[in-house]
């Protein structure tokens, strides 16, 4: 689960996030949605201290991320967690961002197997036997040994997802991970999201996939201006509450 508890983010003099309160339960999908500069990505950023937090709480399976909070008697102070305890509980968190930060230099499956390899310590021929089975997941198995730049998009977006699954993370962010594809390769990909939600993953999803957003999540967050809006079950697309919302869902539909 990820609970995130009156989380701020301030960069310079701009206030980004201003009060986000957000619970996501095992096993669901969230789907993110808002308009640009909302502050979604940096919400994405913060659950995996890609950045830290300017003020409040994200628990992630119980933990609190980047702190320990020490006891002194006079009530709780808070201490940054080392870099070691931070990549500990980074490692539960996958990322799928819009470009797809694959390694030019590498196959499918050398891209696959790199962080289970060098980050995660597995043995080479376990590694290898993984990332397969991973690609298979993602319906890559006839393009392991193809270079990105072989690859279509939504290839290239797959073997990113097949990628942070190696990992075996509880949790998968995506960050408009279809955004930056052909229209007629989006489908592949929301389609292998689908498949992981299926499986059980628990996902927070920034997109602007209505269709996807309706039809795979359990929760719809929208946020405006660095404040959660509107949130509910995924009726609140095709019923919003507010006004702000209505009018967002006008502009994407
Ligand atoms: P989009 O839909 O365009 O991706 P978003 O909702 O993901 O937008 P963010 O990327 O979270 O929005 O950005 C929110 C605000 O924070 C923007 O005004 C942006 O300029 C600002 N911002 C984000 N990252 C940084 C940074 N590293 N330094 C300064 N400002 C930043
Ligand atoms: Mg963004």
């Amino acid at each position: 689960a990820i609970v995130i508890r009156n989380v701020h983010k301030v960069f310079g003099d701009q206030h980004v996030l201003r009060g986000i309160n957000l619970e996501v339960m095992p096993g669901t999908v969230t789907a993110v949605l808002g308009p640009s500069g909302s502050g979604k990505s940096t919400l994405l950023r913060l659950i995996n201290q890609l950045e830290t937090r300017t003020a409040g709480e994200i628990y992630v399976d119980g933990e609190l991320t980047g702190y320990r909070k020490i006891d002194t008697g006079k009530g709780p102070v808070l201490e940054t967690l080392d870099d070691k305890a931070i990549a500990r509980q980074r490692s539960k968190i996958g990322m799928v961002f819009q470009r797809f930060n694959l390694f030019p230099h590498m196959t499918a499956l050398e891209n696959v197997m790199e962080a289970p390899v060098h980050v995660g310590r597995v043995p080479k021929s376990d590694a290898r036997k993984e990332a397969q089975a991973q690609l298979e997941r993602v319906g890559l198995e006839d393009r392991m040994d193809y270079y990105p730049a072989q690859l279509s998009g939504g290839q290239q977006q797959r073997v990113a997802i097949a990628r942070a699954l190696a990992m075996h993370p509880d949790i998968m962010l995506f960050d408009e991970p279809t955004s930056a594809l052909d229209p007629e390769l989006v489908g592949e990909v929301l389609g292998v999201m689908r498949q992981v939600a299926q499986q059980g993953m628990t996902m927070v999803v920034v997109t602007h996939e209505m269709g996807f957003a309706r039809e795979v999540a359990e929760q719809i967050v929208f946020m405006d201006q660095g404040v959660v809006v509107e949130q509910g079950g995924p009726g609140i697309i095709d019923h919003p509450h507010t006004e702000r919302f209505a009018g967002f869902l006008h502009t994407v539909l």
